[in-house]
């Protein structure tokens, strides 16, 4: 099994996008991800995977705080800034869910405090607890093979 292989089987499992944001001193910082799961439901826990050269990485261990925004589907183009898809930089405004910086117009804005940090071969795990959330009735942006859907064109 080579590695294009391997991604290429796990890009047969359909996701939403989200957009994970942290801050310290002052500054915000947001990573697109798409390894995002509920973990419980008492005591609420997330997990999300980040890899092990993202600058973010450093920064929610330092702050262990992050954000996990739910992309909508108009918002295809916030994924491709914060996945480094879009090469100049964009100014991107955010707005605060208990203090912590979340994306305006996501479906769901979820918040949290790192509960537990699991490092597990090149990604480090965090386990989120999550300390508020704030929703909207849009429909979600959607990942499958590589690409960007809706669930409208699904
Ligand atoms: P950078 O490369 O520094 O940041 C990424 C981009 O965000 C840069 O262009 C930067 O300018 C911009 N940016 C950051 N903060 C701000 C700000 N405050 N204002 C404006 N712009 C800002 N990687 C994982 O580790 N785990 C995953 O689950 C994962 N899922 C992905 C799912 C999808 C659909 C895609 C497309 C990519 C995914 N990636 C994932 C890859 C990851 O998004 C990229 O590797 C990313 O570029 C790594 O970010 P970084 O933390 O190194 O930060």
């Amino acid at each position: 099994m080579d590695d294009r292989q391997f991604r290429t089987a796990m890009g047969k499992f359909a996701t939403g996008v989200t957009v994970i944001a942290t801050e310290l001193n002052g500054e915000i910082h947001g990573m697109t991800a798409n390894a995002f799961m509920s973990v419980s439901l008492d005591p609420k826990l997330v997990v999300i995977s980040i890899g092990e050269r993202a600058k973010i990485l450093n920064k929610i261990k330092e702050s262990k705080i992050f954000t996990v925004n739910i992309l909508a589907e108009d918002q295809q183009e916030l994924s491709m800034i914060f996945a480094g898809q879009i090469k100049e930089s964009r100014e991107v405004i955010f707005d605060r869910l208990d203090g912590k910086p979340v994306l305006a117009g996501a479906c769901a804005q979820v918040a949290c405090e790192v509960s537990a940090v699991h490092v597990e071969g090149d990604h480090t795990l965090f386990i989120g607890k999550v300390t508020d959330i704030h929703l909207e009735e849009k429909e979600p942006l959607v990942f499958f093979n590589g690409k960007y859907r809706t669930l409208a064109e699904v």
